[in-house]
């Protein structure tokens, strides 16, 4: 056995910029491994998302005060990890070995033959360029990009950085941690001949929804960044290729860029939604009403699905149900056959979407998303006289389709899949938010979310607020009013990206 075997692994991961999504393959694969993450405060939280439940996970933040370590506590801690047999994520800003210490991580599991594995990142610089539309590399103005530290100018004896060469440098100009030292950055570039007219930009959280760019001259910049109260994590960008074009600022021009947007529903339908949300450029806020809870395990869904084959149509109504009846399937060892003859039919494509996953084609789907619409599209497809039809949904749905459904001739069985049980979520946070005005869109994808949520925070705080009220179709925005909600926008398509689509609308309408 190879003497190493017995110890940990340990994999020095770049976490990216700050947006989750732009981790590696590689690193997101990494996380969902490991027995212990060690996290640094520029990586984002939300990435521990991807983590095992069981995984223990270690904050490591580098600052200045209490709570705070050392690189050699940090060493330590890593060192302890692996040699207990541990796989070991270290999850640092960006990419691991830009400003990022890397080296003496490395050197020491190399000394305590540790095995080690380093996953590049994509680093700030890059991504603070390019989601800003500033081209580091120009074949016109700069063939070449310097990354410079902004902590060695805190008056350091023998600096490492030669301001000459950094004055005279034809091209782009990329500073790290230098916020705090801009004065004496700027002042060394011009004291040593930079050009006082020289383009800077500071670009602070850049791939977040908080980021924000700011365009100065070498001998204003210092104003700039305390008129506009600049603060890190930010870089500072010098050189023409900081001038940019500001019509290749993608990023910020996107409909929902700085825009906070709640998101109420279950926890994996949160994730979801935020992610969306994420993809559109707003920042998502997510707020959890309720945990659904499956009903498969009683005995009228049970006996369903044992006479299953003596139903003419079966009927799903979400996907959250499609999901939750093929969970139970699998735990009775039983497959997609238990259909054999049966029609099925979705509320929505989002539904027939999920039943595709387990191969099955819905033989109906109605143009328009909702109870009342499905039944009477379904009437007129096909005629349901004594035709016996199989519900299975969630049990808070409304007796819309039932009723249509019965008028029609048919038999109808409703079986409950599941229920939404409520949930807390952080009402006094939210609460605070709204009253600040900092929320922009309150969004409800169902009535069980809308109730879940003004149980927990007050219509009248929401209506006095700057907040807007998104509601999925019909059924949602009644039961909106019945809490005696002002409902601002109703989509169109009641899917939760008919939803967006509307909001987006909106918003692109009132620039
Ligand atoms: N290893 C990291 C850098 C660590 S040094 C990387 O490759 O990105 C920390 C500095 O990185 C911060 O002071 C700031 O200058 C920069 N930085 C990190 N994330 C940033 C972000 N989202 N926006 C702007 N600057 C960022």
């Amino acid at each position: 056995m190879n003497a190493r075997s017995d110890k940990g692994m340990v994999y020095l991961v770049g976490a990216g910029p700050g947006r989750t999504d732009l981790i590696t393959l590689r690193g997101a694969e990494l996380l969902q491994r490991a027995d212990c993450i060690i996290c640094d405060k520029l990586a984002n939280p939300a990435l521990l998302a991807w983590a095992r439940k069981d995984a223990e996970i270690v904050n490591v933040p580098k600052r200045i005060g209490p709570g705070s370590y050392t690189q050699q506590q940090v060493n330590q801690i890593l060192l302890e990890k692996a040699l207990a047999g541990k796989t070991v994520v270290r999850l640092k800003g960006g990419d691991p070995c830009i400003f990022g210490r890397c080296t003496e991580e490395a050197a020491l599991l190399n000394e305590a033959h540790v095995r080690f594995e380093i996953v590049p990142g994509v680093t700030a610089a890059t991504a603070a360029a390019e989601y800003t539309g500033i081209m580091l590399t120009d074949r016109r103005y700069s063939s070449q990009v310097a990354f410079i530290t902004g902590r060695e100018a805190e008056g350091k004896d023998q600096s490492n950085i030669d301001w000459d060469v950094l004055a005279r440098f034809p091209g782009t100009l990329v500073f790290y941690m230098g916020i705090g030292t801009l004065p004496t950055i700027a002042g060394q570039l011009r004291d040593n001949g930079k050009p006082p007219d020289t383009p800077v930009a500071l670009v602070a959280n850049a791939t977040r929804p908080t980021q924000r760019v700011v365009r100065a001259r070498l001998n204003d910049v210092v104003e700039a960044c305390t008129r506009e109260q600049i603060e890190p994590p930010a870089l500072i960008v010098v050189g023409a290729a900081a001038a940019g074009d500001p019509g290749l600022n993608w990023f910020m021009r996107q409909p929902f860029f700085g825009k906070s947007m709640v998101v109420t529903r279950d926890a994996r339908g949160n994730a979801e939604m935020a992610q969306k949300i994420v993809a559109r450029g707003g920042r998502p806020i997510e707020f959890t009403t309720m945990a659904l809870k499956p009903l498969t395990d009683r005995n009228d869904f049970l006996e369903a699905l044992t006479r299953i084959t003596t139903y003419d149509w079966v009927i799903f109504t979400s996907p959250n149900g499609v999901a939750i009846f093929f969970e139970a399937l699998a735990d009775l060892a039983k497959d997609a056959r238990v259909f054999a003859s049966a029609r099925l039919a979705t509320l929505g494509a989002k539904t027939a979407e999920a039943l595709k996953r387990y191969g099955i084609v819905a033989d109906f789907v109605p143009t328009v998303f909702t109870g009342r619409e499905l039944g009477t599209q379904l009437l007129a497809y096909t005629s349901l006289h004594d035709k016996k039809v199989l519900l299975l949904r969630s049990a808070l749905a409304s007796n819309e389709l039932v009723d249509v459904l019965a008028q029609g001739g048919a038999q109808v069985r409703d079986v409950s899949l599941y229920t939404a049980v409520p949930q807390q979520g952080d009402a006094a946070g939210l609460t605070e938010q709204v009253q600040q005005g900092t929320i922009d869109w309150l969004t409800f994808a169902s009535p069980s979310a809308a109730r879940g949520f003004f149980a927990q925070v007050s219509c009248a705080v929401v209506e006095s607020s700057k907040a807007r009220v998104a509601s999925i179709g019909p059924v949602t925005s009644r039961q909106l009013a019945d809490l005696g909600v002002r409902v601002d926008l109703e989509a169109a398509e009641h899917t939760v990206d008919g939803m967006l689509d509307a909001i987006e609308e909106t918003e692109t309408e009132n620039r």
